[in-house]
């Protein structure tokens, strides 16, 4: 099983949950991060981090959100490794909870 990092991390990216993972298998694209499937150990440790809850454990994922497990693992393959905080975006507040991001998706 691994967990997956859901819509609401688009535009908000505030990665106080790369700090925590213990296997680093947090991967950062332009306005999102994602999860390696085959990396994570399932210890749920990143999940209660992520100010805007955002992210899920697969057997938990939203139905609405079915998507992002296979958007996870096509893009953790693409995009560099993250391992440490950085400063979110000036505008995350604002961009928290607002539905459809996944169409503000950068890749
Ligand atoms: S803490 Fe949440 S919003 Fe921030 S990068 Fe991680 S998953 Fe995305
Ligand atoms: S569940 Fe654990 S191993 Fe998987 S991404 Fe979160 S912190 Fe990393």
């Amino acid at each position: 099983m691994t967990f997956v990092v859901g819509e609401n991390c688009i535009k908000c990216k505030h990665t106080d949950c790369v700090e925590v993972c213990p296997v680093d298998c947090f991967y950062e694209g332009p306005n999102f991060l994602v999860i390696h499937p085959d990396e994570c150990i399932d210890c749920a440790l990143c999940e209660p981090e992520c100010p805007v809850g955002a992210i899920f454990s697969e057997d938990e994922l939203p139905e609405d959100q079915s998507e992002f497990l296979k958007l996870n693992a096509e893009l953790a393959e693409i995009w560099p490794n993250i391992t440490e905080i950085k400063e979110s975006p000036a505008d995350a507040e604002q961009w928290d909870g607002v539905p459809g991001k996944i169409q503000y998706l950068e890749r």
